[in-house]
Order: C-alpha cells, then structure tokens, then sequence
C-alpha cells in the first residue's frame, strides 16, 4: 500500500522533471504537519517491522509478553528505545497488580466412573493442598445457588467438594460460602449454555478452591450423585502474589499542554501467547505514528501517547493513570480533550470497526461524553473521504477507554474484530469468511506474526495517523477549543482540519 503510493510520487515527480532522491523517502525530508504527510510517513512496513520486534521478544521470553513477565519489560524497553531515538522523553508509571497464574490443573471423577472432568480454574481462586485432594462431591440441602451458609443446613461438607450452581450472587460469594462450610473446594456448573470462565474479582484466600464448568456436566454429575457416592480428585496449584509493572507515557514538545490529545494502546498480552494482534498491532500502530509525528515542526495541540499495563488482567494500567490523575492532578485529566483507543487492529478476518460513539448501530452499555461523537467522526470521515468502507463496532467500554469516559473524557477508537462472528455483510465490505470470528487466534498461542493481516494493519494505521494529525491541530469540533488559546480564539488560519487536502503531489 505505501510502497505503491510511494512510487506513484516518484513517478509524478519524475513526469514534471524534478530530482527523485532514491535516499531519503519524502516524509523524511519534509515538516510534517497536516494529515495527509503523516498518513503518508506511517508505513505498513514500519508498523509491521514493530510487530517483528514484539513477536523477536516473545520468542526470546518463553512466548509471552504478559503483565509482570520478562517478556513485557523487554516490550516496555523497545517502545521506550524507539521513542527516545525519535527524540521523545519517556516515562514509567508504575503500578502494583495482582500477578495470578494456574501452575498446576487437574480435575477427575475417580468413582463410580474414571473420567476427567472438563473445567476452569476461576481466576484468583486460592490453591488446593499440595498434590490435591480426593473427596466427595456434595450438593447444598438449600438452594442450588448455595450464597448463604443457610443453604448447607444439615448437610457435612467438610472434607467434600461442594457442587453448585451458578446465578444469585458472585462466584466469590459462592467460593467464599463453601469455603466456610468447610468444603474442600467447589465445582460452579452454568446455568446457561456454554463453557464458565469465571472470576472471584480478587484474591479471596479464604474462599474454596474453585472451577467453573459446562451446565451439562453439572447436571451429569447431579444425577450420578443421586445414584450414590461420586468421588473426585482435584489439584489446583497456584501462584496468586502482587506485583508490580508499568505503563509507558510520551507526549509531544510541541502544542498546547492544556488541550492534548491522547492515544492508548495496551502493552500487555495474555499469557497464552505472543499477542501480536491483541495488542502488539495497536501498540506498534502508535508507535509508528509517535515516531513519525515527532517530525512535525508545529503542533496546535500536545499529543500524548500511552502504552497500557494489565489491560488484560482488568484494564488496571489505563484505570490507575486516569484514577491518578482524578484524584492528584484532577487540572490535567480535564486538558485532556480526547482519547483515542487502539486494542487489535490487525484482526486476520478484520472488519474495519469504528467505536459507535453516536449510537447509531449499537446502544451503548455506558454513557457516552460528549465530544466522543465528533471523535468518532474524525475516523468515518476520513474512511469516507478515502473511499474505504468501515462498520460500527459497540462502544462498550470494554477496552482502555473505559476509565476516560467513566470520568468524562470524550473517546472512540478503532477495532479489526475479536471472537465477535463475520457477517456475510461484511465479507461483501472486507472480504475474509463469513460465520468464523475476525480473529480465530484471539487470546491463543497462535496469535503470533502470522496472525496478523497486513492489509487491515495498513488501513487502521494510515487512520491512526491522519486521526492524530487533524485533532493536533483542531479540536474544535471536539470540544470547542480552537489552536490559539484557552480564549477559544480562532487560530489565525482558521480552522485547520482541511489542510489534509492539500499537497496533491
Ligand atoms: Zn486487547
């Protein structure tokens, strides 16, 4: 894509018999300063050439680049190194979190059938003895749901695995009962279709050991149960401590510190993998645009950029900067005039998905600042103008932006797909597969380098890039504030969202 646009310069400037230097690429010789130019500097190649660095990382850190992992100190150090070589300062924010991993998993029915039992370990559950335990299953006397300690009136649980089912209250609450009726650990069946992949929101150390599981082999194990004694072994070996990891911050010397604009990326994988798509592609997407835009000799507006910590683990990275700054330096979250989130822009069945800030597709589960809109339309305007379809994707809040917008900051951002399913609308818009998900690798270990669509990579970057440009230099439709002052003044050009139109060269 920016190899072909690159020659057909070479080319217009060859037929008006100008000097083609086969050196130096034309962003470099140039002050970049409108969209256009840094649509233009940001190159597939470049992004993708960040992507190799953060897959080179993987490899080198036993395949992941997850919060607290050597993998995510070597990531941190590569987005700082490249920034400091494009002349920004670079800053730590450090945070603590709690560091949360299975060791060890098993779970088997011993009697009267051998079998292993299918199920999750739920996130910060505690361990099980080590080696496990052997114990029997046991239902609660009460309701099913088993919140109360009420719920297990007469029956003995301790020694036995409590088998419960999910609904009426917190998986801790559930855990944390059965831990006080002395089970040994406990078994959540659903109570709807599909796998349970739960949470106890935190450390309960006090709570049984727990997994969640399919409402069918619930049932299944009901019914054994009602035919006599079900034994089960079940060792689960955890290592659940707090830790401590970062975010990385950089923003522009150039334009107003009282009006910045702001873009977030997560840093952080799942431990499953390389993370290359989800998040290594919206990092190396404004890193690329970071070192490009530090080019450019004006900027109305500060840009400032974020590489976010444990979003994975619960979007902590993004929360503690904007709860930080809530409470410490509540002045500088209201400079804030936008932000713009990038998490998965390289889906490998993308769709070319704009955050629905307008509600025009979806309504949105969260209240929406006002501002986010316009914002939103920086993005469709520009896919508009260039001729590239794109699609509303929820404005959920279900990303980095979420603290922002908790706290009044306007925000949209761009997203290729996740485990969301490709409609046969958008294959008609995008091509790929209908009826399989945008990105069939997500959260797995084969989302590595190879899962990664170049040409999707390409789209969302030159966005990325012509996005970041035209709210440096104007905010305006934003939030009203124009480039000369706090006044609201206009700038002496005028309104500068139009010089992307320019430089037909
Ligand atoms: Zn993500």
């Amino acid at each position: 894509m920016r190899v072909r646009r690159t020659s057909q310069l070479i080319a217009a400037a060859a037929g008006l018999g100008l000097a083609v230097t086969a050196t130096a690429g034309p962003a470099e010789a140039r002050n970049i300063n409108t969209p256009k130019k840094l649509e233009r500097a940001v190159t597939t190649e470049a992004v993708m050439d960040h992507l190799e660095e953060f897959q080179a990382i993987a490899d080198a850190n036993d395949d992941n680049r997850a919060a607290g992992s050597s993998g995510y100190e070597a990531s941190g150090r590569y987005v700082e190194e490249t920034l400091q070589e494009a002349g920004y300062e670079t800053e730590r924010q450090y945070f603590d979190f709690v560091y949360d991993r299975v060791d060890e998993f098993s779970l088997a029915e011993v009697s009267p059938q051998e079998r292993d039992l299918e199920a999750v370990p739920m996130s910060y559950s505690p361990s099980t003895p080590e080696g496990g335990v052997t114990a029997e299953l046991a239902t609660p006397s009460g309701a099913a749901t088993a919140c109360e300690e009420a719920d297990y009136e007469g029956a003995d649980l301790s020694g036995q695995i409590a088998l419960i089912s999910r609904g009426t209250c917190s998986f801790a609450q559930k855990a944390l009962t059965a831990g006080a009726v002395g089970a040994e650990g406990a078994i959540i069946y659903n109570n709807t279709d599909g796998d349970l992949n739960g949470t106890l929101g935190g450390p309960e150390p006090d709570a049984a050991p727990v997994v969640g599981t399919t409402q069918a082999l619930g049932e299944d194990l009901l019914q054994e149960l009602a035919q006599g004694p079900v034994e089960v072994s079940f060792n689960l070996q955890k290592t659940t401590e707090q830790r401590e990891t970062f975010n990385v911050i950089a923003e522009t010397e150039q334009g107003r510190d009282d009006n910045v604009v702001m873009l977030g990326a997560h840093l952080d994988g799942v431990e499953e993998g390389a993370a290359i798509n989800d998040n290594g592609s919206g990092s190396a997407g404004i890193l690329e645009t970071a070192v490009q835009l530090a080019k450019s000799k004006k900027l109305n507006n500060k840009v400032r950029f974020a590489w976010w910590g444990a979003e994975e683990l619960g979007l902590i990275g993004s929360t503690h900067y904007v709860e930080d700054l809530a409470a410490n330096d509540p002045d500088a979250l209201d400079d804030i005039a936008t932000y713009l989130n990038f998490d998965m822009i390289g889906s490998p069945n993308y769709q070319i998905g704009v955050y629905d800030a307008d509600e025009s597709t979806y309504e949105a589960p969260v209240t929406v600042p006002e501002g986010s809109e316009a914002t939103e339309d920086v993005f469709t305007d520009y896919f508009d103008k260039s001729g590239q379809a794109w699609v509303d994707t929820p404005f959920s809040g279900r990303s980095d932006y979420a603290a922002f917008i908790d706290n009044g900051v306007p925000a949209s951002g761009l997203f290729t797909g996740a485990d969301g399913v490709k409609t046969e609308e958008e294959v008609e818009l995008f091509g790929g597969t209908a009826g399989v998900t945008y990105d069939p690798n997500y959260h797995s270990p084969a989302d590595d380098l190879d899962n990664v669509n170049a040409e999707a990579l390409g789209i969302m970057s030159d966005a990325i890039a012509w996005a970041t440009m035209s709210l440096a230099q104007d905010t305006s439709a934003v939030n009203g504030e124009r480039s000369a002052g706090k006044s609201g003044k206009p700038h002496p050009q005028g309104p500068l969202t139009m010089q992307g139109e320019e430089d037909a060269a």
